[in-house]
């Protein structure tokens, strides 16, 4: 036996392959936000976290070009170290005001951020509470507080009966932090902070949200899931990334200076991790800049994604209800999966195609996602081409 055995045994991506039917890592040549070009062909991008499109704006793109000019394209060093510029710390404050917290502490991406919050903040005696549909990274943070001896236990998805089960087994004089998406990123559900704040103030419990999927999206002005529900002063922390809203790379979590502070001076993920560049913090800025003076792109956000959900339920797919910019449709089996996604590409459609163990055995779905950029014209062609698909495919 050999530790690569595994890798040389593993086929199931070459025999999708060799079907043609293969849907990931497709190289997209250029971006112009709605339309991608892929293999040559332009397509219509329909499964982006671009939510405000503005991966493609042109004042994103002018700041980006500016801050390799003053600052080169590298930090080359940890923020600890030789890697902070004054943009890190722009980006930080301005953050916090917008969001409402005290403070914001950067962090290369949002999966490190995760990693570098729960993983850093939990350690013998404490107890992490998780969503058991909540994002891999939160997972992956939860597992490396078990290894530093914290307790990992999981409540029904989105379920806050459960959440008051689980945690109430819990001995009272364990410290407590409970872990949640936002808005989910496979299915787009908003998670239900308010019982989850009664929950947390009964049991003493802290509370992190990740609003990956939340921020420019829902929330006063695409200020995020606690704002939604005007919850932010009882939401300890909330962390987010750059690569989705903010037309960018990084991740950050906000919360009191205390804790960003501890955090500062003991978080791996911090501390032996090169910053973000200084493009990456420049179109971060000019994204929550243009987010500030135009709070009317999340409404057009919210517009088209509705416009959507409402137009595949009349074309009769079955599709998960919501009020986020996600929007799955649902087509069960793995194989039709990969079929459809593929007539979809061939049609002039790019969208995500999600699998198990992503997703429930039989909920295989073409993931749809939107933006404050797609105008009617993209919308009107992502709904004709899904009913052509579905009616060949016999899912409507
Ligand atoms: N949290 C959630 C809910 C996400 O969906 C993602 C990315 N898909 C992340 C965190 C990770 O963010 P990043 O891409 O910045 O690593």
């Amino acid at each position: 036996m050999d530790l690569f055995d595994k890798c040389y045994s593993f086929t199931r991506a070459d025999e999708v392959k060799r079907l043609g039917l293969y849907p990931y890592f497709r190289p997209i040549e250029e971006n112009e936000g709605p339309v991608v070009h892929i293999e040559g062909r332009k397509v219509i991008m329909a499964g982006s976290n671009n939510y405000l499109g503005l991966t493609a704006h042109p004042k994103v793109k002018e700041a980006a070009i500016n801050a390799i000019k003053r600052y080169g394209t590298g930090c080359s060093g940890s923020r600890y170290l030789t890697g902070t510029i004054d943009l890190h710390n722009e980006l930080e404050d301005r953050l916090a005001k917008f969001l409402g917290y005290e403070s914001v502490l950067l962090f290369s991406t949002g999966y490190q951020t995760s990693l570098g919050t729960i993983g850093t903040i939990l350690g013998k005696g404490d107890y992490v509470v998780s969503d058991k549909e909540n994002h891999a990274c939160i997972i992956n943070a939860c597992m490396l507080a078990k290894g530093q001896m914290a307790e990992f236990v999981r409540y029904r998805h989105n379920d806050m009966k459960d959440l008051r089960r689980v945690i109430s087994h819990l001995p009272d004089n364990g410290d407590k932090l409970i872990v949640t998406d936002g808005v989910f990123s496979v299915t787009g559900e908003i998670v239900h902070l308010p019982e989850m704040t009664e929950i947390a103030k009964e049991f003493n419990a802290r509370i992190l949200v990740d609003d990956a999927h939340a921020v420019g999206v829902i929330g006063i002005g695409g200020r995020g899931t606690a704002s939604y529900y005007n919850k932010t002063s009882e939401t300890d922390m909330t962390m987010g990334t750059f690569s989705k809203t903010f037309s960018s790379l990084g991740g950050f979590v906000a919360g009191p200076e205390r804790v960003t502070n501890f955090l500062k001076h003991h978080s791996a993920a911090l501390i032996f991790s090169a910053s973000p560049t200084p493009p990456s913090c420049a179109s971060a800025l000019a994204s929550l800049d243009i987010l500030e003076q135009q709070p009317e792109l999340v409404d057009k956000l919210i517009k088209n994604s509705n416009k959507m959900r409402k137009g595949f339920k009349e074309l009769g797919f079955n599709v998960l209800d919501g009020k986020t910019a996600i929007v799955p449709v649902i087509v069960g089996d793995v194989e039709l999966a990969f079929l459809c996604w593929r007539k979809l590409f061939d049609n002039g459609v790019f969208v995500n195609a999600f699998i198990p163990p992503g997703v429930p055995p039989n909920m295989s779905m073409m993931r749809t996602s939107y933006m404050a950029s797609h105008e009617d014209e993209h919308l009107d062609k992502i709904l004709d081409v899904f009913e052509k698909v579905g009616k060949e495919l016999k899912l409507i």
